[in-house]
């Protein structure tokens, strides 16, 4: 006798959705994915994809610009200077991010999974209505993401006010780019925008910028942007934001005017939670609109799970989908580890880029975590020298006595890649010893990974450093 098959319904097909869609289908569950944008979400169509696609342009621009300190120069004439071509950018950046949704609509629908392009809701637990469809369903998950706030008195326009979702239809590249909000959104942008040729101001409501990362990193970029001429008005709360002739003019809390040709608000996220029967289905929200998830992506409501930013668990792609995995192995009756955020591995993708893993050093200032810590400075590092970079440091985090390494902080162009070997040996709870005892290619950037845990070692694990 052969089992029914369980019903599996997805809203939301960001990669907390259509992971979570590939592991049920491969469990043998009839899944479907019912989403109004397209597979791949605001994660690929949107956010991340787009703007780390942009900042592959932007980065090369640095690279270039850095040309002549390497001993180049351009052959046609005085001073010739490479320039942005606004629409050319763009273009490119939305059809790869097409493109990457389409991939993923074929991958999915590949395996078997049944996909509505529709706006949907639920009208019970294990009911969902989209577009005249009605999807009942055993186990439900709820994956619909978040969308960029705005301020009270700022209301994007697409045109000169704008959010982090509306810079890729723009015409040309913004004269005088005034970003609001400091946090990693703001950073990347404003990082991006000054290397493509914007006159950035960006305008932070804390004393310095990146206020919840690395202090030490935050510093760092905070020196590299304000040396390439960034503005960065600090301890300045920005109130509201109009247009005014052919630009804006946001204004701060004290009553100062900011005068710019455009304004990107980057001031959080708020869940896409509102209007789709969660709190009639039986699901919990937070005071902020989240929905209340434990460990392995359950929700208030029996058999409804939820999973990615519409949860504000740490809002990334790999947590987002790594809870909706959690979520089908669960629900599925599969062997499953509660999602562990301590080894979630994360980059700040501006120019260098801040990559961390583990334990923080805010986290052992508290007295929390006791941790040796050393810091490399990366101008020490051959390979940098040869490649001209001077700003950036590997920070190892390790505990006393037996040397394991609890986390890591490194600054550095390619960060993100850079961190691997720091998250393996946290999940593999390997120690400094080990790190120390590997081989890194000479020269490399990596070397000072493995420095800087010869360096723990030395100085021994015991002592501070
Ligand atoms: C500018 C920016 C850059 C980022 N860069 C990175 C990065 O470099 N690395 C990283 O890890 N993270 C990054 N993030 C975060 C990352 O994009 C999110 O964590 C991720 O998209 C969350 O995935 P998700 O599945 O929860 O939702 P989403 O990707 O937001 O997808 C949700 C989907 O649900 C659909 N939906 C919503 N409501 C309904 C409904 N009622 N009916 C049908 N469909 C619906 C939406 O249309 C959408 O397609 C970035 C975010 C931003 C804003």
């Amino acid at each position: 006798m052969t089992l029914p098959r369980p019903n599996v319904a997805i809203l939301g097909g960001g990669p907390g959705g259509y992971e979570a869609a590939l592991v049920a289908a491969q469990l043998g569950a009839e899944v479907t994915v019912i989403d109004e944008d397209g597979l791949g979400g605001a994660c690929v169509l949107t956010d991340c994809v787009p703007s780390k696609t942009l900042i592959e342009s932007s980065s090369t621009m640095t690279s270039l610009s850095r040309a002549a300190s390497l001993g180049l120069e351009l052959a046609s004439g005085a001073n010739p200077e490479l320039e942005v071509d606004a629409p050319a950018l763009n273009a490119r950046i939305k059809a790869l991010a097409a493109a990457q949704s389409n991939d993923i609509a074929e991958h999915v629908s590949g395996e078997g999974v049944r996909i509505v392009q529709a706006r949907g809701r639920l009208t019970g637990p294990h009911t969902i209505e989209a577009a005249g469809t009605t999807v009942e369903a055993d186990i439900v998950l709820i994956a619909t993401g978040a969308s960029p706030r705005a301020l009270a008195d700022g209301v994007p326009d697409g045109e000169r006010i704008l959010t982090c979702r509306q810079m890729y239809d723009l015409a040309e590249l913004p004269e005088e780019l005034i970003v609001v909000g400091s946090g990693v959104t703001g950073a990347e942008f404003a990082s991006a925008y000054q290397a493509l040729g914007s006159q950035v101001t960006l305008v932070s409501s804390r004393e310095r910028v990146l206020p919840h990362e690395d202090k030490d990193a935050a510093v760092v970029i905070e020196g590299v942007f304000r040396r390439r001429g960034m503005n960065v008005l600090s301890k300045s709360r920005a109130e509201a934001v109009h247009r005014k002739g052919d630009g804006v003019v946001v204004t701060l809390a004290d009553g100062r005017p900011v005068p710019g040709s455009h304004c990107l608000l980057t001031v959080g996220m708020a869940p896409s939670t509102k209007g789709i029967g969660l709190i009639e289905a039986g699901v919990n929200l937070d005071s902020r609109g989240f929905i209340e998830v434990d460990r392995v992506s359950r929700t208030s409501a029996q058999g409804v799970y939820a999973a990615g930013d519409c949860t504000g668990v740490l809002m990334l792609a790999s947590v987002a989908a790594m809870q909706g995995r959690i979520a089908m192995w669960h629900a599925l009756g599969e062997a499953v580890q509660p999602i562990r955020l301590s080894h979630v591995a994360s980059t700040i993708f501006t120019d260098p880029e801040i990559a961390s893993v583990g334990v923080s050093q805010a986290a052992v200032d508290r007295g929390e975590v006791p941790a040796r810590v050393v810091k490399l400075p990366l101008a020490t590092n051959p390979r940098a020298k040869m490649g001209g970079f001077r700003d950036g440091f590997v920070k190892i985090f390790a505990r006393p006595g037996t040397g394991m390494v609890l986390g890591g902080v490194v600054v550095a162009p390619r960060a993100s890649e850079l961190i691997l070997p720091l998250s393996i040996a946290i999940e593999q709870n390997l120690s400094v010893d080990q790190i120390a005892h590997t081989f890194s290619v000479y020269p490399s950037l990596s070397g000072s990974v493995t420095e800087a845990a010869r360096t723990v070692m030395e100085f021994g694990t015991d002592a501070i450093i």
